[in-house]
């Protein structure tokens, strides 16, 4: 599967504790993320990771577009609901996006668990 992973800055310790506990699931997939997730999840699990821009500045605009081509199947986005984001718009599209695409989305680290399992038990 192609699966973006995407954390805002006050859940980014929070992805990296998902992707330590999942690597192994992880690595058998195709990883996206914006830019500072993945550089972040790459320094601390050495997995590959194909990086767009960072969030910001239109990082999840790009991964919007690659759902909007039908080029992902999953997203894992531990949003920030206590923090207003500069970008709140590009993250408003993308939700809208999965929703359109019907897209599997998990916002929360509970949600990004659930999928994982799911993930772990088709190996
Ligand atoms: P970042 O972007 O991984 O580059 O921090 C995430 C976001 O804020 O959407």
């Amino acid at each position: 599967m192609k699966i973006a992973l995407i954390a805002h800055d006050k859940k980014k310790q929070d992805m990296i504790r998902l992707a330590v506990k999942y690597r192994d699931v992880l690595a058998l997939h195709e990883l996206y993320a914006t830019g500072t997730t993945g550089t972040m999840i790459m320094g601390e699990t050495g997995l590959k990771i194909t990086r767009m821009k960072s969030g910001p500045l239109g990082g999840d605009q790009q991964i919007g577009s690659m759902v909007a081509d039908g080029n992902l199947d999953m997203i894992l986005f531990l949003r920030d609901p206590l923090t207003a984001q500069p970008h709140e718009p590009d993250v408003s599209a993308l939700l809208r996006l999965c929703d359109v695409m019907n897209i599997p989305l998990a916002t929360n680290v509970a949600g990004c668990e659930i999928f994982l399992d799911y993930l772990a038990d088709l190996k």
